[in-house]
């Protein structure tokens, strides 16, 4: 049924535009891993962040399954209809949601997969592997097939930040998931420690279950290992290997709830969702572009730091990078490639509330002499300023500030796509597609989160009734399922 939904989503004649609905893969059983992608121009590739939300790595935590539907239909509405707040989540991101990583485990209502493995102790571990590093986390082979999948698309994707839904408390938490001592109850910071708390928090702060929660003195995020200890997350394979934010969300103190609170729940949500996706993309963090200094080529696989962070991201196919990054302090920025000389810029300020563009133009090494090294920091000069084009802007501006040169490659590629945007500004309401709120109706059937149908709005005020009777008997039967389950399963792993 969510295959279903999705194939309309993107059939609809104003989503489609904007949406590509993608297999990753199968799981154990064969159903399909399907991904929807939301973006303005989702088969073109361009120089932005790029999003994921994982829903349902565990069977028996379904709520991520609706708030990625709920969040389509929101990010479709909200461009089509020019919503400050949701278009330039659209336009200058890219998001993919995985409509659900354990599809098995969801038939089953059951946490593991449909070989009994937990997928979410199921990723290369930093702390076992004895590597922080790519290389060091790389497949195994022994993986379950959908956290196979996942990591490839992963990998591939070069994905910027992500969230990944799960049940059992109310909290954000972030990495590391475990330390060294890999029974420690003790805070294990990553390099980012500090960014993680400012994209968790911007979550948390809107969701009022988690600020209320005593467990976490009420500041509604944990440190995953001062929590408790878990190996073979995704959350930590996520940040290292994959070189993605990941923060993991506990939405609901119990697990598969009621259908009839599936509407609530994405109150609670929507905020932190949204304000999360600001911060990655057009209001916050690290943008830029690497190009070669004397022909103007991208360069893609050039390795971009952060001094006095012990993690690096790298430039994608089109020599773009984008990395969180607290806002509110100077930092410098390295950016180095073999047979280059490495460039270090700064002090540079990110601000609350702004995107930092960065671009660097690299020239090459030694005049010609052919000697390359490994590509590190270690002989980084340290050049003017103006050797980079540095700008900043607000969340959803195209106001550009300070030295940004339009002559760049990549703000040039910007332009000419905004000039071109699906949706231009001045499109008066008549020449819009009927909104979806006109077009279509989200309706949660059977009790099986998103099982999802949308319907001509005719149809819907002649069924409103029935439904009504339907979604009352089903909320019934949902509490009873719960008490059950609880019952049969005092041990709950959260995470
Ligand atoms: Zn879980």
């Amino acid at each position: 049924m969510q295959e279903a939904w999705a194939r309309n989503f993107t059939s609809h004649e104003t989503c489609g535009p904007i949406s590509r609905l993608y297999e990753i893969g199968r799981s154990t059983e064969g159903r399909p891993l399907l991904v929807l992608e939301i973006s303005d121009r989702p088969t073109v590739p361009e120089p932005e962040p790029k999003f994921k939300v994982v829903a349902n790595i565990h069977g028996n935590e379904p709520v991520g399954r609706q708030m990625v539907v709920y969040l389509a239909d929101l990010l479709c509405r909200g461009f089509t209809e020019g919503d400050p707040a949701v278009a330039p989540l659209v336009r200058d991101m890219r998001t993919h949601l995985l409509l659900s990583m354990n599809p098995d485990g969801f038939a089953k209502k059951k946490r593991e997969n449909a070989r009994s493995r937990d997928l979410n102790r199921d990723f290369p571990d930093p702390n076992l592997r004895g590597s922080h590093e790519p290389a060091g986390l790389a497949p195994s082979g022994n993986e379950q097939v959908e956290t196979r999948n996942v990591m490839d698309w992963s990998l591939r994707e070069k994905f910027t930040a992500s969230l990944a839904f799960h049940e059992g408390a109310f909290v954000v938490n972030y990495p590391n998931d475990a330390g060294k001592d890999i029974r420690s109850r003790a805070y294990s910071a990553a390099p980012d420690d500090e960014t993680f708390k400012w994209l968790a928090l911007g979550y948390a702060r809107l969701n009022p279950n988690m600020m209320a929660d005593k467990e976490f003195n009420g500041r509604g995020i944990t440190n995953g290992a001062e929590w408790y200890p878990v190996t073979g997350g995704m959350q930590d394979w996520n940040y290292y290997a994959a070189k993605s934010f990941d923060l993991t969300l506990e939405v609901s103190s119990r697990k598969w709830p009621p259908t009839g609170e599936l509407p609530r729940l994405w109150q609670e949500n929507r905020g932190g969702m949204l304000e999360t996706m600001r911060r990655v993309g057009p209001g916050g963090g690290l943008h830029g572009g690497v190009t070669d200094a004397a022909g103007g080529d991208a360069l893609p696989g050039t390795r971009v730091q952060v001094d006095g962070i012990d993690w690096t991201t790298e430039t994608g196919s089109l020599g773009d990078f984008h990395r969180p990054l607290v806002p509110g302090k100077g930092y410098f920025v390295t950016a180095s490639l073999a047979g280059y000389e490495a460039q270090t810029v700064g002090p540079l300020e990110v601000r609350e509330g702004e995107r930092l563009e960065l671009d660097f133009k690299l020239v090459k090494k030694g005049g010609g002499s052919g000697k390359e090294d490994d590509g590190a920091t270690t002989s980084a000069t340290r050049p003017s300023r103006t050797d980079a084009l540095v700008s900043s802007r607000g969340g959803g501006s195209v106001e550009g500030k300070g030295g940004f040169s339009s002559t760049n490659a990549i703000a040039a590629a910007k332009e000419a796509r905004d000039a071109a945007a699906v949706l231009p500004a001045d499109a008066t309401p008549q020449a819009r597609a009927p909104s979806l709120a006109d077009s279509l109706h989200i309706q949660s059937v059977g009790g099986q989160y998103t099982d999802m149908l949308m319907r001509r709005s005719s149809a819907i005020t002649a069924l409103s009734a029935v439904g009504l009777v339907v979604l009352l008997f089903m909320a019934v039967q949902g509490r009873r399922a719960v008490r059950r389950s609880r019952v049969q399963r005092p041990v709950q792993l959260p995470v």
